[in-house]
Order: structure tokens, then C-alpha cells, then sequence
């Protein structure tokens, strides 16, 4: 009987491919994608499904957000703490081996292929960070790493592991056209910590001490303004900016220019007299059909029922005011 593994899963080909693999070597494999809020399943459980096997789900939003905070590793070329969020999956893999629901863990990392994440002293760092670094097989490129456990032990033979390293995809190409694998999400593709707008807008969150969860819910979407400390005001810029807006809002003030087509705008935090009066005059400013005054309507869950006037403010103005 086969030792069982935990495969970190992100839908990525080389995660499919070290599962494909191990699969084919007859270990039983249970894929988990770890859940965050900047980086969610659909694309992965659909390459899941066109590969054949069963995901599991795991929520990890609150360890992770945790994590960014002050990561041990810090940062990538945007606000993606690679190195420390590939060190907490493993963590949190690591619990099935506690449960007793499998033996070791494996990862579809290959030796060089990322500028930071993958090069030798980063899976070191991981494998520090895991908290299971002796239960670790990366399939992939296991032939250029020291042994670990299941390998010293004979659970894996190490000639059944691939020696793949560098940046070139064609090995995985080959083995992906081989084993007919071919739904699959580009490298790093669906994690919002690698966008660069989005990282700029996170990290005035972090820099606020703003980090938690329902903070993110209008990230993805429009113009941001700081108003305040703890006061910031997000305005539509497109149709669909504007319908993300109205499906994420819940308790917030939403403002509007009274009937006139235009962009909605959402303050999220305590606004005081003067920074609800700044937001109308903002959201006033990025009405393109209103005048140079005109009523704003607002109020709580899209009861819109007060009024205040809004001015035009000029482009510097907001300027000062935009998170960027
Ligand atoms: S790209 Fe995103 S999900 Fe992937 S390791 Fe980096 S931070 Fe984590």
C-alpha cells in the first residue's frame, strides 16, 4: 500500500502536473487550494475537473491575513508574500498528516522557475516556515533536493521523481500534452496580491491598521479616497465597478447625484459632517452629466433619502485625496 499524500493545489499546470504524476504512480492524492480572499477556487476546480480528480477547499482567510501583516520574508514585487504564504499552506496541509489522513505533503514547485518563491534558499525558508520541512516532496524537481523523509524512508523512489529547474515551461508542456492536461491557470495568474493597483490600495489598508476582511470588499472596484484615518470613499468608474458596488455595500452610505446617470460612491468607516460633504463634492466631481452644484442624495443601505449639495472639485483637488 502506497504512503498517502496532501497536494498543495492552485490550478497552476505545475500543480496539476506533480498530482498527474504522483497519481500515476499510484499514491493516493488528496488536493487541497487553500481559499484566501485574494485568490478563490472557480478556475482551479474547473482544471480540477478536466484533469479528473476531486479538490478540497480549505478556508484560510484568517491565518493569512495575519500573515501579511508582517511577513517573515516580506514581499514580492507587489504585496504577494510568496515565500510566507507557501510556507502557511504547507502549515495548514500539515494538519492532515496530524489527523492521520495522510503521510506527507508534495508541491508542484519546480528549482528556478520564479525570481524569488522557487530558488533554493526560498524552499528552505518554506520548509522553515512549514513547520514540516522533513515531509516535503516537490515531484517535480525532487531529483535536485536534498532527500527528505518519505524519500529516506523508501515511500517515494527517488528515481520516480522528475530533475526539472529553470524558467522554460517545455518539459511541463510536454508532460501536460503527454498525460492530456490542458485546462490550466498561467503562472501566478488569480492571485490579487501580484496586481500592482490592487497591492497600492492594500497597502494603504495595511498601513491604516485596516486589514480585515470586510475592508477588501470593494478593493476590486473604482476610485479610492482616503477621507480620514479610518474613512475612505470608493467611487464607481464603470457599469461594472458600479453593480460591484451595489452587490458588496451592506451597512455603508451610499451616495449618489440625484437624477442624473452617474457613478454610486460608498464611504466605508464613521464619516464625520465634513468628510460626508467631501464625499458628495467627490462623487459630484465624477458625475460627468451634473452641473457645477447639484444635489447629492445618500443614506444607509441604499435608502437614499438625505440630500446635501455637491460642488465640483477640481482635478488637483482629488488628486490629493486619491489613494494611489
Ligand atoms: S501568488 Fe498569491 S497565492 Fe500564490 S504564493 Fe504568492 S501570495 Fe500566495
Amino acid at each position: 500500500m502506497k504512503k498517502r499524500a496532501a497536494a498543495l493545489y492552485s490550478g497552476g499546470l505545475d500543480s496539476l502536473l506533480s498530482i498527474a504524476m504522483m497519481q500515476r504512480l499510484g499514491y493516493p492524492v488528496t488536493p487541497i487550494f487553500f481559499r484566501t480572499p485574494f485568490f478563490g477556487p472557480d478556475k482551479a476546480l474547473r482544471a480540477a475537473r478536466s484533469a479528473g480528480f476531486e479538490v478540497r477547499v480549505i478556508d484560510i482567510t484568517e491565518p493569512h491575513l495575519e500573515m501579511l501583516k508582517s511577513p517573515v520574508y516580506g514581499f514580492g514585487r507587489n504585496l504577494n508574500p510568496c515565500i510566507d504564504c507557501h510556507g502557511l499552506m504547507f502549515r495548514m496541509a500539515a494538519q492532515l498528516i496530524e489527523d492521520g489522513e495522510v503521510d506527507f505533503l508534495i508541491s508542484g514547485e519546480v528549482l528556478g522557475q520564479r525570481p524569488k518563491s522557487q530558488r533554493h534558499d526560498a524552499m528552505n525558508a518554506v520548509r522553515k516556515l512549514s513547520g514540516v520541512k522533513d515531509l516535503i516532496v516537490r515531484p517535480l524537481c525532487q531529483k535536485l533536493l536534498p532527500d527528505t523523509l518519505p524519500i529516506r524512508e523508501g515511500w517515494v523512489d527517488k528515481e520516480d521523481m522528475l530533475d526539472i529547474q529553470g524558467r522554460t515551461r517545455r518539459r511541463q508542456m510536454e508532460l501536460a500534452e503527454q498525460w492530456g492536461i490542458a485546462d490550466y491557470n498561467t503562472p501566478g495568474g488569480g492571485c490579487l496580491l501580484t496586481d500592482a493597483a490592487y497591492s497600492v490600495l492594500l497597502r494603504d489598508l495595511l498601513e491604516h491598521g485596516e486589514l480585515v476582511e470586510c475592508n477588501l470588499r470593494f478593493l476590486r472596484y473604482g476610485r479610492h479616497y482616503r477621507l480620514g484615518p479610518t474613512t475612505r470613499l470608493i467611487v464607481g468608474k464603470t457599469s461594472y465597478d458600479n453593480e460591484g458596488i451595489s452587490g458588496a455595500a451592506k451597512q455603508e452610505t451610499v451616495l449618489k447625484v440625484m437624477g442624473i446617470h452617474g457613478p454610486l460612491g460608498v464611504i466605508q468607516g464613521e464619516a464625520s459632517s465634513e468628510q460626508l460633504q467631501l464625499a458628495a463634492d467627490i462623487v459630484f466631481s465624477h458625475t460627468q452629466r451634473a452641473g457645477d452644484e447639484d444635489l447629492v442624495c445618500y443614506g444607509l443601505n441604499f435608502q437614499l433619502v438625505n440630500r446635501i449639495r455637491g460642488t465640483r472639485m477640481t482635478p488637483e483637488q482629488l488628486e490629493v485625496l486619491r489613494i494611489r
